[in-house]
C-alpha cells in the first residue's frame, strides 16, 4: 500500500556561518511553498534589543525574559522588533559578537527554542540556523547540513550585501578570523553545539555556485518527501 503523509513537512538546514544557508533555505522554501524561518536572526534580535535596553550580555536572567517577551516579526525578507525594521541592523559586526553571546546562555535558549517550535503550528517551514535539526526538530522530516572550506564561508561573508551595511571594508583575514571565533563559539557551547545531526545529510557546497547547490538540496529534500509519502504538491 502506498504510505501517506498527512501533516505538513518540516525541513531544516543548519551549519557554519558563511556556507549559504540563508540563500539556499530561501530558494528551497519558495520552491516548496513553504515558509521560511531564520532563527540566527532570532539571536541577533534579542542581541540587538538587549544591547539597545543597556542590558549586561551575560545577564542570563534579564536576557531570557527579554527573549520572551520581545515581540519579533520574521518574514523572508525583513525583520521587525517591537514593529521596528532591524533587518540591517542585526548585521553588524558587534551584532555578529553580541549574538555569538547570547547564544551561549541555556536559558536564552530553552525560550528561543520553544519559540521556533511554535512555527511548524502553521503549516509547511524550511528552518535554518545551527541546532534545528538536532535540538527544535529532532524529527524534521528532512535534514540538511550545509558546510563549506573556511576559506570559501570567509570570501561569501565578506561579499555579502546583507552583512556589509555600516561596516567597514575589512581585509578577507580579518572576516576570516572573525568568522572562526565565532564558529569556535557555536561549536563549542555547552548548550545545543553546532554539531551535524546523525541522519542528517553533509553538502559541501566548496566550489559550487549557488544555483547548483539550490538544485542538489532540492533533489535531496524533493526525494525524501517522495519517499515519506508526502503529496506531490511539496515535491
Ligand atoms: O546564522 P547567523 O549567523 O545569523 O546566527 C547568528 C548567531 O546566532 C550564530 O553565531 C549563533 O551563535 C546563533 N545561532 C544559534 N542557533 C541557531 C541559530 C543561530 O546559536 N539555531
Amino acid at each position: 500500500m502506498t504510505k501517506t503523509t498527512t501533516h505538513e513537512p518540516v525541513i531544516t538546514i543548519d551549519g557554519p556561518s558563511g556556507a549559504g544557508k540563508g540563500s539556499v533555505s530561501r530558494a528551497v522554501a519558495k520552491k516548496l511553498g513553504c515558509r521560511y524561518v531564520d532563527t540566527g536572526a532570532m539571536y541577533r534580535a534579542v542581541a540587538w534589543m538587549a544591547t539597545h535596553d543597556g542590558l549586561a550580555l551575560d545577564d542570563e536572567p534579564a536576557v531570557s525574559a527579554l527573549a520572551d517577551r520581545v515581540e519579533m516579526t520574521l518574514d523572508d525578507q525583513t525583520v521587525l522588533i517591537e514593529g521596528h525594521d532591524v533587518t540591517s541592523a542585526i548585521r553588524t559586526a558587534h551584532i555578529d559578537a553580541a549574538a555569538a553571546r547570547v547564544a551561549r546562555m541555556p536559558a536564552v535558549r530553552d525560550v528561543l527554542v520553544r519559540r521556533q517550535r511554535a512555527y511548524a503550528a502553521a503549516g509547511g517551514l524550511v528552518m535554518e540556523g545551527r541546532d534545528i535539526g538536532t535540538t527544535v526538530f529532532p524529527e524534521a522530516d528532512v535534514k540538511i547540513y550545509l558546510d563549506a572550506s573556511p576559506e570559501e564561508r570567509a570570501v561569501r561573508r565578506a561579499s555579502d550585501p546583507a552583512h556589509g551595511l555600516g561596516r567597514p571594508k575589512a581585509a578577507l583575514s580579518s572576516v576570516a578570523s572573525a568568522l572562526e571565533a565565532r564558529d569556535h563559539s557555536d561549536r563549542t557551547r555547552k548548550s545545543s553545539p553546532l554539531v551535524k545531526a546523525g541522519d542528517a545529510v553533509h553538502v559541501d557546497t566548496t566550489g559550487t555556485p549557488l544555483d547548483g547547490v539550490v538544485e542538489q538540496v532540492l533533489d535531496i529534500v524533493r526525494q525524501r518527501l517522495a519517499a515519506a509519502g508526502f503529496s506531490t504538491h511539496f515535491i
